[in-house]
């Protein structure tokens, strides 16, 4: 449990039941996202501690009160995103984005403790034969089916992702899949060389004086179909509109709270499409199924695992001065 910004503690409770309708848990793998570590440093400001963290996981059926009829033992992941099926958002079928949203682990307590209560209707089945810890990438991998889900036909097309951290890195796995043309924009040359693995045709070092250039030299001057905004920084989504063709699309997913100097007339007379990405709707199934058929790549996304005792030294390495290049790992005893 998170007890404010930079405090972990472990604390005994006793074994929560399962109301009707819910389902109990024992995590097996919790990834740390991007929101956990900011939970840890004090920057979330959904976050009120104490906290228990954590909303990436997969998990194994200790008991099922509702009428799914889980057998104990069923190896799950879990939908963490709660919403309230009134609002605006809601009524457009859009609960992803939930003006009264509750995620676990930050509006509510999270996974990261030994045992937890789930709705039923938040709980995905893991196929039978395949290596359950994986699907704590569900969540995440949902997410990135979103963003691209949000670009609309990518097929063929130049699609710049501007931020090649664990979001980006998905989102360039994902375009590949979708047969796009991608350029990664990164100032970190392990992560372009990870882009590149993953499949990026072009990378472009943020920092290079001609970086634009470069992107504008490969799609012969017009900018790209899509940019994709991924690192929540003012710069990148700047660079963003800046490339984005005339008719283009962009697609911001990074939580920037800093001002971005944005020309309005450059979006009118360029006619681009701004378009915000959150969570994820209807997209767990399909990220079941492709960690199914082929997890290696996505499991080759995990950089680093510690045990549960060990979550302390998992947090101080999501703040600490030489981040990770990849996603970080919590895994509880079979
Ligand atoms: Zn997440
Ligand atoms: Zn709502």
């Amino acid at each position: 449990m998170i007890i404010g910004q930079g405090e972990v503690v472990f604390l005994e409770e006793p074994e929560p039941r399962p109301d009707a309708g819910q389902v109990l848990c024992k995590p097996l793998s919790v990834g740390l996202c991007g929101t956990d570590k900011l939970s840890f440093s004090g920057e979330m400001p959904a976050v009120e501690y104490p906290r228990v963290p954590c909303h990436e996981v997969s998990a194994m059926v200790i008991d099922d009160n509702s009428s799914r009829g889980l057998q104990p033992g069923t190896a799950v992941c879990i939908d963490p995103y709660n919403s309230c099926g009134q609002c605006h958002a809601c009524r457009m079928g859009r609960s992803n984005c939930c003006k009264f949203n509750q995620t676990l682990g930050v509006q509510r307590d999270g996974v990261l403790r030994e045992r937890f209560v789930v709705n039923a209707d938040r709980v995905y089945e893991v196929p039978n034969g395949s290596d359950p810890r994986v699907f704590c990438l569900t969540e995440p991998l949902a997410l990135a089916l979103h963003i691209v889900e949000r670009a609309g036909d990518v097929q063929g097309r130049w699609c710049l992702v501007a931020g090649i951290g664990n979001v980006g890195k998905m989102v360039v796995s994902v375009l590949r899949g979708r047969g796009a043309r991608i350029i990664a924009w990164s100032r970190s040359s392990e992560n372009l060389h990870q882009a590149r693995t993953l499949g990026a045709d072009v990378v472009v070092g943020a920092l290079d004086p001609d970086a634009t250039t470069q992107v504008l030299d490969v799609t012969d001057g017009e900018g790209v179909a899509v940019a994709f905004e991924t690192a929540g920084t003012s710069q990148t989504v700047e660079v963003c509109i800046k490339l984005a063709a005339y008719a283009g699309r962009v697609v911001l997913v990074g939580h920037s709270r800093q001002v971005s100097n944005v020309s309005g007339s450059e979006i009118v007379f360029k006619e681009l499409d701004i378009l915000g990405s959150r969570n994820s709707s209807g997209q767990f199934a399909r990220a079941i199924e492709m960690l199914t058929r082929c997890p290696t790549p996505w499991r080759e996304m995990i950089s680093d695992r510690f045990s549960f005792v060990r979550s302390l030294e998992a947090f101080e390495l999501t703040s600490s001065k030489c981040i990770p290049h990849g996603r970080i790992v919590i895994d509880f005893p079979d």
